[in-house]
């Protein structure tokens, strides 16, 4: 594979930082750029002075002026609680934001790739879902904002290509966890490893049988990568097929943190999805593409992460407060770092938006 200049838009969030690395890895030149709305600096710390990276703090709805051979537009928060806080902010991000983006890539002659999302079918009445399926989404609500702002990125990208002939890749993203998330992220695999790590009540919204199918974040970067280099110009769905309740989830973190967490009952949020699951079909035949990490693997792994970034604010545990972090893995070139407090973990409670 050649080697470019890539440029990351939500470099500094969860998905982000992990395709900075993989890509830094691969060999590119890598511009994070961020507005740290949610996510954080920090979050490059294990390859900041990486010679090949670069971060910038930028907003996409302001004109753009970077060079890049690539770009993936990952800029938007993703976590339900976040993303409702601010609906305008979320709009502007995914309409104006995602144009100026666009026209970043048209100045450029840049290939361009989208991270879409699984919410682009609302709460869907086909199930798994195809890419085929149009959804439904109520365009009047609580997720309104990121539900039809993500269908209106996709609307653009649609349009750039067919009026500008901008090179396009879309991926739609389903259900993603791991290490790199925030601690008060808000959606539910952090809020449920915090909450069993804490020994604090687990809280299920509704019953728990609403299913999600949860991919591990390193799968989903390699979906990203090929989905970049191949020559599809149409949406692919990103996840793992293997469907899960709410509930289950639960149950599989109280068992692998040895929890003394009870299960708490809360009320469902409006339009909170039934069932999603991906048909990733498409991208099983086109980029020979397949998760390949369990969910119990990833969970441990994600436990050990979020183990790790809380017993630093465990001042029983180090003797005294401490306000840095280990960082677990790094690059070659990386010089040794010390981090500060990974976005979150700092916190006192969990932010869950919905209580
Ligand atoms: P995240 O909130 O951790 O990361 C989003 C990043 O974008 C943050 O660093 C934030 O500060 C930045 N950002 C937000 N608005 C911005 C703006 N206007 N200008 C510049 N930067 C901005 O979320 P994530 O889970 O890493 O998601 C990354 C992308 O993937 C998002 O576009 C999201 O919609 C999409 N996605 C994620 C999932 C998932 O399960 N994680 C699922 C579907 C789609
Ligand atoms: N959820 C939950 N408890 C939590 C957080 C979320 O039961 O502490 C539920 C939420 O109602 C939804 C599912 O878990 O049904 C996934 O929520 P998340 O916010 O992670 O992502 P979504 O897929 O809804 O965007």
């Amino acid at each position: 594979m050649s080697k470019s200049r890539i440029l990351v838009t939500g470099g500094a969030g969860f998905i982000g930082s992990n395709l900075c690395r993989r890509l830094l890895e691969d060999g590119h030149t890598v511009t994070s750029l961020d507005n740290f709305q949610t996510g954080s600096a920090q979050n490059h710390l294990d390859y900041l002075k990486h010679p090949n990276f670069t971060v910038i703090e930028g907003d996409i709805f302001e004109p753009l002026e970077e060079e890049a051979d690539l770009i993936f537009n990952l800029a938007c928060p993703a976590s339900p609680p976040h993303y409702q806080a601010s609906p305008i902010k979320t709009l502007q991000t995914s309409v104006g934001g995602v144009m100026n983006v666009l026209d970043l890539a048209v100045r450029n002659r840049a290939r361009i790739l989208q991270a879409s999302t699984s919410e682009v079918y609302g709460d869907p009445l086909v199930h798994p879902q195809p890419e085929s399926y149009f959804g439904n989404v109520n365009p009047f609500g609580e997720r309104s904002c990121y539900d039809e702002g993500k269908r209106c990125g996709e609307a653009l990208f649609y349009a750039y290509n067919s009026e500008m002939g901008v090179d396009i890749r879309i991926a739609r993203i389903f259900n993603t966890y791991g290490p790199g998330m925030r601690a008060d992220d808000g959606r539910v695999v952090s809020n449920f490893i915090v909450q069993a790590l804490k020994n604090e009540p687990i809280t299920i919204y509704g019953d728990g049988s609403q299913t999600r199918s949860f991919c591990y974040v390193d799968d989903l970067v390699d979906g990203l990568v090929k989905l970049m280099h191949s020559s599809i110009d149409r949406p692919v769905n990103l996840g793992n097929p293997v469907e899960f309740t709410v509930r289950q989830l639960a149950d599989l973190v109280i068992e692998l943190t040895g929890s003394r967490s009870k299960i708490e009952s809360r009320p469902l949020p409006s339009d909170d999805p039934k069932l999603r699951r991906p048909d990733i079909s498409l991208a099983e035949r086109e980029l020979n593409w397949h998760p390949g990490v369990a969910l119990a693997e990833g969970l441990t792994r994600t436990i050990a992460y979020f183990d790790e970034g809380l017993s630093r604010t465990r001042p029983r545990l180090r003797g005294r407060q401490s306000n840095s972090i280990a960082v677990g893995r790094s690059l070659p070139h990386a010089e040794p770092i010390v981090l500060t407090l990974p976005n979150g973990f700092a916190k006192a409670g969990l932010s869950n938006g919905h209580a």
